[in-house]
């Protein structure tokens, strides 16, 4: 017993004992509550303890559940995201840049035809591979703008280029009937419709075959001029056709945007009628000119793209022309806006080399997205 023991000791019994004379007190409550400190207080511990967890967990559940109206508050959402009512958030995506543009891509050859091939007698290289390559790699950025893309195709196989743009009018046929803007008849509609599953399923270059359907060659149809004032206004709707270059001259490299204009059709069907027995076919018939077609859109096209293509893969600049005027049929017999992009030369080395590395034709692919957004962004398309 220490000293301190000892005082408390001496303390109790004077107060209690009745050697001092006074009566033995009763043990009252406070005297129970003293003898029983210790107990009472881990008892009433124990009972806060489990108080306060339970109530933790059922504030926890309470800001868990989805209608609780503090769990969000509306500053928490951006301006794209509405609380609509007590379900919850209703959750609507931002709009992105490219919603509602539709753009065709147009990978050139497959099938057969493999394009330009190096070497030319065993080929390695095959054009039609890396060209189908570059328009599923832009077709999935395209995508993640927010564009609605068309493959005219999506494996190697061939399409003709008369089946190529018979597949345009088609979509532009449903397109402007879905949106009530079809101001044709019924029975040019039917003709067009025929003409144009003609040339998609005979699918070959052959004049003397019909390959052309509702094309007609030099010139166009009056069915197809109808169509084709219609196909003038959509402006939202473009066409890129990829292919990659050769060239007899192995130093020539880099890209190279060809466009269509009225000019350029008619001058070079005019040179080509004259020189050429390919057009000297009857089947092959020779209309007059005819003028519509918007050459400065598809200029603008043409520069938006290549530029933003050597930007992002600037291997691909070069000291030659960058955008060159043509007659090629995938761009002549149909009227959206189009182009058509000779990315590489196959018969260069270095232009070669750059399709074994998948970071140059990510590269491309971005170059060809990037030009569509900036072409969209700088005009009223
Ligand atoms: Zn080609």
């Amino acid at each position: 017993m220490n000293e301190s023991e000892k005082r408390a000791t001496t303390k109790k019994t004077t107060r209690t004992d009745p050697a001092y004379g006074a009566l033995r007190k009763r043990p009252s409550t406070m005297d129970f509550f003293r003898k029983h400190r210790a107990g009472i207080l881990i008892v009433l511990t124990f009972f806060c303890v489990v108080l306060l967890s339970v109530g933790g967990w059922l504030l926890i559940d309470w800001l868990k559940a989805p209608d609780h109206p503090t769990a969000t508050t509306a500053s928490d959402h951006s301006s794209a995201t509405t609380v609509s009512d007590s379900r919850g958030p209703d959750i609507t995506p931002a709009p992105l840049p490219l919603d509602g543009k539709i753009i065709f891509l147009d990978a050139g050859h497959g099938g057969y035809d493999n394009g330009c091939n190096y070497p030319e007698d065993d080929p390695v290289y095959k054009e039609k591979e890396f060209n189908l390559q570059i328009a599923i790699e832009a077709k999935k950025q395209l995508e993640a703008l927010g564009a609605e893309v068309i493959m005219t195709r999506t494996d190697d196989s061939f399409i003709s280029i008369y089946a190529r743009p018979a597949l345009v009018h088609l979509f532009c046929l449903d397109y402007l009937k879905e949106n009530g803007l079809l101001s044709i008849s019924a029975d040019t509609e039917m003709r067009l419709r025929e003409g144009m599953n003609q040339a998609i399923q005979i699918n070959s270059t052959d004049i003397s075959a019909g390959c052309m359907g509702a094309m007609v060659g030099s010139g166009f149809s009056d069915d197809l001029i109808e169509l084709l004032e219609l196909e003038y206004q959509l402006d939202h709707i473009i066409f890129i056709s990829v292919h990659n270059n050769w060239g007899s001259n192995t130093k020539r490299h880099g890209t190279a945007v060809y466009y269509v204009t009225d000019e350029s059709i008619i001058e070079s069907e005019d040179r080509l009628i004259k020189k050429d027995p390919y057009y000297a076919n009857p089947d092959y018939t020779v209309r007059e000119h005819y003028y519509g077609r918007d050459g400065e859109r598809n200029r603008t096209l043409a520069r938006f793209l290549h530029d933003s293509i050597v930007a992002s893969a600037p291997e691909l600049n070069n000291d030659l022309p960058d955008l060159v005027t043509d007659n090629f049929a995938v761009l002549r017999e149909q009227g959206l806006a189009s182009v058509m992009l000779e990315l590489t030369y196959l018969s260069n080395p270095e232009d070669r080399e750059l399709w074994t590395d998948p970071d140059v034709v990510r590269k491309m692919a971005e170059g060809i997205s990037n030009g569509c957004l900036y072409y969209y962004n700088n005009t009223d398309a």
